[in-house]
Order: structure tokens, then sequence, then C-alpha cells
């Protein structure tokens, strides 16, 4: 076998090499994978355009992965050579403060604890994350839909703090790879009704494809005005931003009915301020949340999602492509033109 390898590099905003290096060595409690999918991801085509405060160039780029190992290092119990795995990209440290306090998301290593490198033929998998968020992948699940395991991760972070309840109106903005696996979380937790807010045709039929019961594009008129007029001028019960956008933020608060929740779930750009209408949250009683990433919970059920059917991700994967056409990918996805593609090393 060659020691050495293919894989992708990020070298700076607007700036992607592909490089001939070592193929990594397992350390104690890690393993290696061959990469079998990485999916791309909106994280990587922000970073890519504008940068990262977690990418520090050269970096291995790329996060999500499915694979099979090729090796195992030193105290691993748990896995063997051979297994086909997927995971999360990181993992709390479980001693400091939040960790402490059940909120391993808020971990305060966390940035240290991220791994970048699924755009090679190789992937090193730390030993936090070979401890608590690699999981054998399902036979039922192919490589390409097993490597959503983080994004889904956190789409399922986002549902179990919704508080949906059984009947539940779930209006959803933002058509994306989130929100689309988000509809299909929110009626596997009762929604009776999910309504989507989009602007792109071809997403919100994507939607529908997905289980959405109604969509909405904002290009028809106004969408708080719709989502009350579909729930007899209360608004939603539970109201997901999903789109990342300072003004969606705030009509996500007036979406929602009185005593309803609003989830804010997109990251903004550093320092974003939001207005909101006050009167509507506080005489509303409305409990507005932000929810971030993922914990070892979330990425278990995620597994369990995808091996069970309750979230179907190939409508959302708009093909495979070789290691030389990730930033074409990434282009790809700028231009709306695809949501997410597995890069396959393997391929020619
Ligand atoms: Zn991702
Ligand atoms: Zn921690």
């Amino acid at each position: 076998m060659s020691r050495t390898m293919q894989g992708v590099f990020f070298l700076e905003p607007g700036k992607l090499e592909q490089r001939e290096v070592a193929i990594p060595e397992p350390g104690a409690g890690e393993v290696v994978i061959k990469v079998e999918s990485a999916t791309t991801c909106g994280t990587d085509l922000k970073g890519f355009l504008r940068g990262h405060r977690l990418f520090r160039p050269p970096m291995p780029f790329g996060h999500e992965y499915s694979g099979v190992i090729v090796a195992v290092g030193a105290g691993v119990t748990r896995f063997k050579e051979g297994d086909a795995v997927t995971g999360a990209n990181s993992a709390p440290c479980n001693h400091c403060y939040y960790c402490k306090r059940g909120s391993p998301q808020l971990c305060i290593h966390l940035e240290d604890a991220f791994n970048f490198g699924s755009y090679a033929e190789y992937f090193r998998i730390t030993a936090p994350i070979v401890a608590q968020n690699l999981h054998i992948k399902p036979d039922n699940v192919p490589f390409e839909h097993a490597s959503f395991v983080e994004p889904l991760a956190c789409a399922v972070m986002c549902i179990v703090n919704a508080n949906i309840r059984l009947g539940d109106t779930v209006a959803i903005i933002g058509p994306g790879a989130q929100g689309l696996m988000q509809i299909q979380l929110a009626k596997a937790a009762g929604a009776a009704r999910v309504i989507v807010v989009g602007r792109a045709a071809g997403r919100l039929e994507r939607a529908k494809l997905l289980g959405a019961d109604i969509t909405f594009s904002t290009n028809d008129g106004d969408a708080i005005a719709f989502v009350k007029e579909q729930t007899g001028g209360y608004g939603a019960d539970v109201v997901i931003e999903a789109a990342g956008n300072a003004e969606t933020w705030s009509q996500a608060l007036l979406m929602a009915r009185k005593g309803g929740t609003v989830v804010q779930f997109s990251g903004l750009a550093g320092g974003t301020q939001v207005s909101f209408d006050a009167t509507h949250l506080h005489y509303g009683e409305i409990t507005m949340k932000g929810v971030f990433h993922l914990t070892p919970r979330t990425v278990e059920l995620a597994v369990q999602a995808l091996a069970n059917g309750t979230v179907d991700v190939a409508p959302m994967l708009d093909g495979k492509i070789p290691l030389s056409q990730v930033e074409d990918g990434l282009m790809r996805m700028k231009r709306s033109e695809a949501i997410k593609l597995a890069v396959v090393p393997g391929m020619a």
C-alpha cells in the first residue's frame, strides 16, 4: 500500500489545494478510516468564501464523513479494522463547567475538539470522538447517506429542544439541508402540520416531497400574514428559523402564537444585532431560544433516524463528486444548484 494519499486543504478564503500527504497513523484511542463519503456542508462553503474562526490554514478540509476503519490505535476496544463507521467531528471534554451541567454542546473545549480533513482518501478520527461520537454504520444506510450524521445530529438537537407537542403546527423558515431534515423530524415528534417558508420554488418542492404540508414562497407576499392565515389568526405553535439572516430571526417571533416557542437555529455573523417586537415577546409569553450544535445523544439519535427511515436524506443529495471537484461542488451550492454533494475520494 502506498504511504501517501490525496487530500484537499483550505489555504485562504477562495483558495483550496489538493495535496499529496502522508496517510495518517492512529495514535492511542484513535482510528483511521478510508473515506467512502464526505458530504459538502454550508459551513464549508461559508468558510471557503469568507474564512472561519476555526479554520487555521493550511488546514485539512471537510468534516462530514463515513468510511471503513483501516487502522486502530492502542486502547481502542469498541471498533476494529474493517468496521464501517460514521460520526460527528467533535466531542465534549466531559469535565468543564458546561459539560458537568449537562450542556456538552457548550463545552468550553469544543473549539479545540473539532477534527477536519474528511475531503481526503484517509481520515484520522481523534480519541474523544472515537470514545463518544463514532458509530457503526447501519447496514441499510449507504455511505453517502451515513455521512449526513453530523448535520442530522444538529437537526435532531433543534427538534428535541423545540417543545413540539402532538398536534402542533410547526413553521420552518428556510428549506436548506437543515430545514429539510427538520420537517421530517418535526413530523416524527408529533407535529400535525408543517408549514415551510422559503423563496426558490425548487427548494419548496423538495420540502413538499419530504413531508411539508404547506409551503409559501416569500416571492408571493408576506410570510407572517400567510402563517397567521393558516392558523386561524393565531400563529404557529412552534417556529424554527433555519434561513440564517437577521430579518427572518425577527420575523420568526411574529409567526408564533401567544405562548408559542421560537427556535433561533441558524447562526448569524459575529456581532449581528437583531430587533424584535417586544410587545409580542412579553405579552404573548413567547419562549425564544437559541439551539446550537449537537450532543453525543443527538448523534446517536441521528444514526437511528437514518437506520429506521425517520429521515430520508436522498432528496438532499445532488450527486457524487471526486476530490478534484470539491471547489466546483461548493460553487454549485453557492449558486443554489445543489443542496449537498457526496465527495467520494475513490472516484476517478
Ligand atoms: Zn456540516
Ligand atoms: Zn467540556
